[in-house]
């Protein structure tokens, strides 16, 4: 993903705004995480794609 989208995205938890963690990183994010500010949920970022699935939905899967 690239760093623009942090921002757009928010936390589909809060809205909060989301700080980033990166694992690898090229021209984009290609992992790391995505921390919300606000309640501290994580999603991790994949093969660029962040996983936006609210951590308790997550679980359910
Ligand atoms: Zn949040």
């Amino acid at each position: 993903m690239k760093r623009d989208l942090l921002n757009i995205l928010a936390c589909p938890v809060c809205k909060g705004d989301l700080d980033v963690e990166v694992f690898e990183e090229d021209d984009e994010i290609i992992s790391g995480k995505l921390i919300c500010k606000r309640c501290h949920a994580e999603y991790p970022i994949e093969d660029g794609i962040p996983n936006m699935l609210p951590p308790n939905l997550r679980e359910e899967l």
